[in-house]
């Protein structure tokens, strides 16, 4: 087990609301780390909607998802979070009166005073292709994100979908990969319309193939792909040698590890008192869309609400000696000090 990491506040969730606390925690000198599956910031907004607008942030009358997270980490570099990206938290476990040990799936530890769920509808999971038999294959031949491209190094690669995800691997993997062919159900593609057409010249210029139909089986022994089955729209059957698939078909969100930390779950999301938004375990406080409580609507503003009140409890189990004067960031100097504005 490696060293723990220590710090006043963890929380677990990058999305706005997750970010939102940094802010709120650090006016009242509270340091925090966040954790978060995604390899980027920004949860539903990041992942989910990027270029949508959101029409409903107070006194913004029109941001889009990546606009938002983008000025959200603006509003939160004088505080100097730390971010884990691309890890899981698997473990919560109560060390102290409060104080906390987690874990996550990449084996860091870290020891706090105080935790923050933030973790939205729980985790993005890949939704699964409907081909029998594919579970076989699932980590060794097939993957549904790429984290390191140099494992598919001269590979036959199979890409399967018409978003973004499948547009952008494909052009990316292209220049490494032995043969990349790209099968969608239709000859239409909702990815960005650039990285279409480059595709488009790809295939062309004979660099890389195209098949329009649905892959129906997959062959190979032990774990190892040796070719796909694939059936077109013409119904022709037609057999594609591949080590490797990475199908691309979105995301669905799972609650995931949050059900095994000791806390009272209410159908999937964790009831939270409303003066503070602390759950069931004393220290463990949960805001954004994964809390519960009569009234709860599942907006941004919410979420942003109820971080400013976690951070004032919060402050109690950090500083226990010290008392928390309220000050408003208009008017305190030492608050703008903080934000290194005065
Ligand atoms: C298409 C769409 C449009 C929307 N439009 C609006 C709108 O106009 N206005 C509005 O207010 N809201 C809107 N919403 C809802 C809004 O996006 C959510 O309310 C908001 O994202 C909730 O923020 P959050 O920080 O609580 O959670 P999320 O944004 O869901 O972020 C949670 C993060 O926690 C991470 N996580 C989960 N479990 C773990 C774990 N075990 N370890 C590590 N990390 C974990 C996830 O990877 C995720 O990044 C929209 C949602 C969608 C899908």
């Amino acid at each position: 087990m490696s060293e723990a990491i220590k710090t006043d506040v963890l929380i677990i969730g990058a999305g706005p609301c997750g970010l939102f606390a940094v802010f709120e925690l650090g006016l009242l000198d509270i340091k925090t780390h966040l954790i978060d599956i995604l390899d980027k910031p920004g949860g539903q907004c990041a992942e989910l909607y990027p270029e949508k607008p959101i029409y409903d942030i107070p006194g913004v009358p029109m941001v889009t998802g990546h606009g938002l997270t983008e000025a959200l980490m603006e509003q939160i570099k004088p505080f100097k979070p730390t971010f884990h990206l691309g890890e899981m938290v698997e473990k919560v476990e109560k060390i102290g009166d409060p104080a906390f040990r987690v874990t996550t799936d990449a084996g860091k530890v870290f020891e706090c005073k105080v935790v923050v769920i933030a973790a939205g509808g729980g985790s993005f999971q890949p939704k699964r292709p409907p081909v029998p038999g594919i579970e076989a294959y699932e980590g060794t031949s097939v993957f549904y994100a790429v984290r390191k491209m140099e494992q598919f190094r001269d590979k036959n690669i199979i890409i399967v979908g018409g978003g973004d995800s499948a547009l952008d691997w494909t052009l990316n993997l292209h220049p490494l990969a032995k043969r990349i062919t790209l099968i969608h159900r239709r000859d239409d593609f909702r990815a960005a319309p650039h990285s279409v057409e480059q595709m488009r010249a790809l295939v062309s210029s004979g660099k890389m193939d195209l098949r329009i139909g649905q892959i129906t089986g997959l062959e190979g022994r032990d774990g190892r792909l040796s070719s796909a089955t694939l059936k077109g729209n013409d119904n022709a059957v037609e057999t594609i040698a591949c080590e490797t698939m990475l199908p691309f078909f979105g995301l669905t969100m799972k609650l995931g590890p949050v059900a095994e930390w000791g806390i009272a779950l209410e159908n999937n999301l964790v009831p939270v008192e409303t003066s503070a938004f602390e759950t069931s375990v004393p220290g463990i406080f949960a805001i954004g869309d994964i809390n519960t409580y009569p009234g709860k609507i599942k907006l941004i503003l919410c979420g942003f609400h109820e971080g400013a009140l976690m951070a004032q409890k919060a402050h109690r189990y950090v500083y226990p000696e010290k008392r928390l004067v309220f000050q408003y960031t208009t008017s305190s100097s030492s608050l703008q000090k903080k934000l290194g504005v005065s």
